[in-house]
């Protein structure tokens, strides 16, 4: 359920009236001063409220019942777009925000050299894995702790916040202290445990939809880190499964307009893991970009053919380069930079 309030509705009276509202039907209340509107979204049971009595108080306009299960994620709750601010960078906002790196960290200089190749190229976010989620146990499991180190000193070196992925709750402590923002990966996507912890951190977390669940289920995944304080929130289409075995992945394109009209969180897409290949990552990025993206993960990798994982879809810096030139052109045809 949602209040609308009349406009120039003082904090004070917004203050009482959500008072009013916890203390009377035990719900939570998010209240969201913006440019157009001042609205309360009530959040929890609300299904025993009688519109009627709330009516009554002056200060309110309007009630909307939010039918989708999702709510501090809902557009409804939040008319304007969210932008998560790291360090230099916006998410979000107008400027489109480009993390890129290796899919694994694999050594010291490896990372630090890789993050100052995409810095230059234009990436505003360094992307790398330290624990990797492999499909076979005897893949390269990742650099661990060892990993997160060197991540942290590429960082510290070319200035760029990192973006690095979580697979279990015992992590937390280590990502606090080098991560920028906390990646939860396809494969952890309802990983429900995970996901209320991280709704306990103070760092913003890019939640990449699972390859076999739907946009609502995305979205009730954002919810359980939003429903926990956690309201910085980025999402990630990176593919889904699909009957389709030319690519890696089937781009959901349309789950970008789609996941944009539903929620006020920042979408971003993943090229390289929905590909597969690294010919097809610069044709899917641009489309990402013209449906609208508010920012992309790549994977670049200085020796593609070497890489300890991942190597088929990632570019070489000098593509990776090139690749950002021609985004910059589709960015400025959509009314955006890069
Ligand atoms: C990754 O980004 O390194 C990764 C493993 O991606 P996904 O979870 O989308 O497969
Ligand atoms: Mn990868």
């Amino acid at each position: 359920m949602i209040l609308v309030l009349k406009q120039g509705t003082d904090r004070d009276s917004i203050d009482r009236l959500c008072d009013w509202l916890t203390t009377k039907y035990g719900v939570k209340t998010n209240p969201i001063i913006g440019s157009e509107a001042t609205i309360v979204g009530l959040v929890g049971d609300t299904s025993h409220i009688a519109p009627q009595e709330i009516e009554v108080h002056e200060e309110v306009e309007r009630i909307v019942k939010v039918q989708e299960p999702y709510k501090r994620a809902n557009r409804k709750f939040h008319p304007d777009n969210t932008i998560i601010k790291i360090g230099n960078e916006e998410i979000g906002g107008n400027k489109i925000a480009v993390a890129a790196g290796p899919c694994a960290v694999e050594s010291e200089e490896q990372i630090v050299e890789l993050a100052q190749l995409v810095k230059e190229a234009g990436a505003g976010l360094l992307r790398g894995g330290a624990f990797k989620p492999r499909t076979s146990p005897y893949s390269f499991q990742g650099m661990r702790a060892e990993g997160m180190l060197y991540l942290h000193r590429a960082s510290n070196k070319s200035g760029l916040p990192v973006v690095t992925e979580i697979t279990n709750p015992s992590q937390i402590e280590l990502f606090i202290d080098y991560a920028d923002i906390i990646q939860v990966g396809a494969r952890n996507m309802q990983n429900f445990e995970l996901l209320k912890e991280l709704g306990r951190v103070d760092k913003p977390i890019l939640l990449k939809r699972g390859f076999s669940n739907s946009i609502n289920e995305l979205l009730m995944s954002a919810e359980y880190i939003m429903s926990e304080g956690n309201s910085r929130v980025i999402l990630c289409e990176r593919g889904i499964r699909t009957f389709e075995t030319s690519t890696r992945n089937t781009l959901d394109i349309s789950a970008i307009p789609v996941l944009k009209s539903k929620t006020h969180l920042p979408v971003i897409v993943d090229p390289s893991h929905a590909a597969g290949y690294a010919s097809l990552v610069e044709p899917l990025a641009m489309a990402a970009i013209a449906a609208g993206a508010d920012g992309l993960e790549i994977e670049v990798h200085q020796n593609p053919k070497l890489a300890l994982s991942d190597g088929p879809q990632s570019l070489t810096p000098d593509v990776f380069t090139a690749l950002m030139k021609k985004l910059s052109v589709i960015a400025k045809a959509c009314g955006r930079e890069i």
